[in-house]
């Protein structure tokens, strides 16, 4: 945190800072030319399939390169961190950093959930969201983040010194271990930075500390997303509910959530132009 300060002003102050801010990453070239086909295609969607993740708990699922696949809000507030794997190769996951980089700090329709290196091409296109509505608050707070990491035991433990195992980064370990047959060590690895489905979130203004307000999702909001290639998700729902007061502890009333599969008939999707991984050589600079 800059709050502290040892070192002295230097004499060229005035020259050193002022500049204009410039985005580190222009992403017109990222403009999504499927939206419009994907908005029609799911004007023709059929549900396939729906799985259940009860409260701090999580629970793995299946989408086809080409289906649709919902987060919806069932009996309550509730957020949902989600873990996205290319299903053939979990090395491919999703890269929550640089899509942050590339769309700010929270994303919804159009925005692509970009994955790994040396990947780094479009595991899903979020297609619809419910709360799109809410924009950016007065505070700066707004829903779907990419900011936060995920609630995990050695943070916990760090800042409250007790054991709690039922975090969103445990929650995902144990879905893997359990539905995908992974030995725990294994599991742990390979669960990365989330997308923070339906929490609301933020920097506060002074310190730019990561906040979070009760979420606004209510009961039969959602978030879609189209899948680009075969995906292994794993949704967690969160210990802190709609993290209106704390999480990582059993204090906040949780509620399930629902990951939901739909399909599409090919032709709707005859023009759609499927993301593929990075063409860079991976060269870095070794050989000419
Ligand atoms: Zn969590």
């Amino acid at each position: 945190m800059k709050i502290k300060k040892f070192s002295k002003k230097p004499l060229d102050l005035k020259e050193r800072v002022g500049a204009k801010p410039i985005v580190c990453y222009p992403n017109n070239s990222l403009e999504n030319k499927n939206l419009d086909i994907l908005q029609e295609a799911r004007k023709h969607m059929e549900k396939i399939d729906e799985i259940i993740i009860p409260p701090r708990d999580a629970k793995t699922f299946n989408v086809k390169k080409g289906n649709f696949f919902r987060i919806e809000s069932i009996e309550g507030p509730q957020v949902g961190d989600l873990n996205l794997f290319q299903a053939n190769n979990l090395d491919e996951k999703f890269y929550s950093g640089k899509t942050r980089a590339l769309y700010g700090t929270h994303i919804s329709v159009g925005d692509k959930m970009f994955s790994s290196f040396p990947y780094l091409r479009s595991l899903a296109t979020i297609t619809w969201d419910t709360l799109d509505w809410y924009d950016y608050d007065e505070d700066g707070g707004s829903v779907h983040d990419v900011i936060g990491t995920r609630c995990d035991p050695y943070t916990s433990k760090l800042i409250s010194g007790y054991d709690y195992h039922y975090c969103c980064h445990s929650n995902l370990t144990r879905a893997l271990v359990k539905e995908k047959n992974m030995n725990l060590g294994d599991a742990e690895k390979i669960v990365h930075d989330v997308l923070n489905v339906f929490m609301l979130t933020g920097f506060t203004n002074g310190t730019k500390q990561y906040f979070m307000k009760a979420s606004p999702v209510r009961p039969g909001d959602y978030l879609e997303f189209f899948a680009e290639t075969d995906l292994l998700g794993v949704l967690s729902a969160c210990p802190g509910g709609d993290c209106g007061s704390e999480h990582s502890s059993d204090t906040a009333k949780c509620f399930p959530l629902k990951v939901s599969i739909w399909k599409v008939d090919e032709r709707f999707l005859k023009e759609i132009n499927f993301s593929e991984v990075s063409s860079y050589n991976k060269n870095h600079g070794l050989t000419k």
